[in-house]
């Protein structure tokens, strides 16, 4: 309780509090992650093909059918709800308290629960274009195309989520926004990540702060540069961090 006290005091007494997370924000909405014990490199071991292959371009575009078969299953989650985790930060920013959550998810909860500057380092769902003209299409088309593989209805072309695979650079406009909100803030919050995606992890080294708060359920890497660390979950930790505000 002491380390839920001290956060909450350190978000009373910030100004400019980024969020930087990662799949462990949304597991309590139901999304599995990719690492802990229930994540998806454990319920897919016996696929032929692990969810980092099924997730790179190069497959994308070889086997766009099993991509879309993989990602229409278990990356699309289009009736999972926020938890407290996603409406206490979105709370965090009506207040002005909050400038920017930096993600590595691609569900939309952040904005689902009403947060609006959400720095999406891996894309979104519910964003997708058509490799051939780019005409855009929201998450419906994804999920309510006859065909496996969805195809553009005015120049017949594959439509690809703009989701960030393997072997896909990240935005740079995003990148560097991301670094930019991270060096500026007052309090960085790390949450629900293992931290070991790059270039994505890289970026916590931009804080130039001295309140680093890392609250994940599992040790990561950069435990111990942490000036706090909560191995909880983290909508749970959130909700009593809320109330102590
Ligand atoms: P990861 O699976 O590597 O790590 C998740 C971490 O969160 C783990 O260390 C786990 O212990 C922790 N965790 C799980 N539930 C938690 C909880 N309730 N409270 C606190 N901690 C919790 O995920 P990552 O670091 O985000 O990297 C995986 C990549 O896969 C991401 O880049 C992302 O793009 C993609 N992905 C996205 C989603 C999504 O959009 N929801 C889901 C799965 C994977």
């Amino acid at each position: 309780m002491e380390r839920i006290e001290t956060l909450a005091s350190w978000i009373q007494e910030s100004s400019r509090i980024v969020f930087f997370g990662g799949a462990g924000t949304s597991t309590e909405s139901g999304i599995p992650d990719f690492r802990s014990a229930a994540g998806l490199y454990q319920s897919e071991q016996d696929s032929p093909y692990p969810p980092e292959v099924m997730l790179s371009h190069h497959f994308f575009v070889e086997h766009p059918e099993v991509f879309y078969d993989f990602y229409r299953s278990k990356m699309i989650h289009e009736h999972a709800k926020p938890n407290a985790c996603h409406n206490v930060l979105a709370n965090l920013e009506k207040q002005g308290k909050l400038q920017a959550i930096i993600t590595q998810n691609i569900d939309g909860l952040h904005q689902k629960a009403g947060s609006s500057n959400v720095l999406e380092l891996h894309g979104s769902i519910h964003r997708n274009y058509c490799m051939g003209c780019s005409l855009y299409y929201g998450l419906e088309a994804i999920i309510t195309s006859e065909d496996i593989v969805p195809r553009c209805l005015s120049c017949g072309n594959v439509i690809k989520p703009d989701v960030v695979l393997y072997e896909e650079s990240l935005d740079s406009q995003i990148l560097y926004g991301s670094m930019d909100a991270i060096s500026s803030a007052d309090l960085l919050i790390i949450g629900g990540t293992s931290l070991t995606v790059q270039p994505a992890a890289q970026l916590v080294s931009y804080f130039q702060g001295s309140r680093t708060v890392l609250l994940n359920a599992e040790p990561t890497p950069y435990d111990d540069q942490a000036d706090l660390l909560i191995s909880d979950r983290i909508g749970e930790v959130m909700d009593k961090v809320n109330k102590l505000l």
